[in-house]
């Protein structure tokens, strides 16, 4: 998977929010994240 913005490698990590510990894709060049959620949302829009 690369990163949307800038291209880049993006990393399969665990993160941990104030409400719930998550995974999801962070890039490793430019920071940006994407979870399973976003992705969702992303695919729905069209709808
Ligand atoms: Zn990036």
């Amino acid at each position: 998977m690369n990163c949307n913005r800038c291209g880049g490698l993006m990393a399969y990590e665990k993160f941990y929010s104030p409400v719930e510990d998550f995974f999801g894709w962070r890039c490793i060049s430019c920071g940006e994240i994407v979870d399973q959620v976003i992705l969702e949302n992303r695919t729905r829009q069209r709808g």
